[in-house]
């Protein structure tokens, strides 16, 4: 095992340890972060973040117009660019940055991917590239 696994094989570990915490306190979990949000500095946090990721999307170029995101759906044959579901089982789609905001990535047509919510959740901060192949490696690993 190399260098780049073994720091791998630790990241996923711990997410394996902090899922089956959660799920586990998944109510007290929830309950102190809901508390948390109503404390002053909770509120400044989410004020601090949401003011970042506003800024972010400024000088990503904006949001994409209505008749661009529906061409865009339309072009992936309205299923999720990820996991391939169809946006009639899975709620409405939202515009992923396949090149992150936080990367660089600016809110342009060919930057854009219709997502699920799951799948655009799970996505976070990760390339487009990089996500399909989490996804590829889980459904090498499913019985
Ligand atoms: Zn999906």
């Amino acid at each position: 095992m190399n260098k780049k696994e073994r720091a791998e094989e630790k990241k996923r570990k711990r997410g394996d340890q902090w899922k089956a915490y959660y799920a586990a306190h998944k109510e007290p979990i929830l309950n102190q972060q809901r508390e948390y949000r109503h404390t002053t500095r909770g509120h400044l946090v989410r004020k601090a973040a949401a003011r970042r990721r506003n800024a972010r999307m400024r000088l990503s170029g904006g949001a994409l117009k209505g008749s661009d995101w529906d061409l865009l759906r339309a072009a992936f044959g309205y299923k999720c660019a990820y996991c391939g579901r169809a946006e009639s089982e899975v709620g409405p789609f939202e515009p992923d940055h396949a090149t992150p905001v936080a990367r660089g990535g600016r809110t342009t047509l060919d930057n854009i991917r219709p997502a699920c919510p799951t799948c655009n959740q799970r996505k976070g901060d990760q390339s487009a590239e990089e996500f399909l192949e989490v996804l590829a490696k889980e459904r090498r690993l499913k019985p």
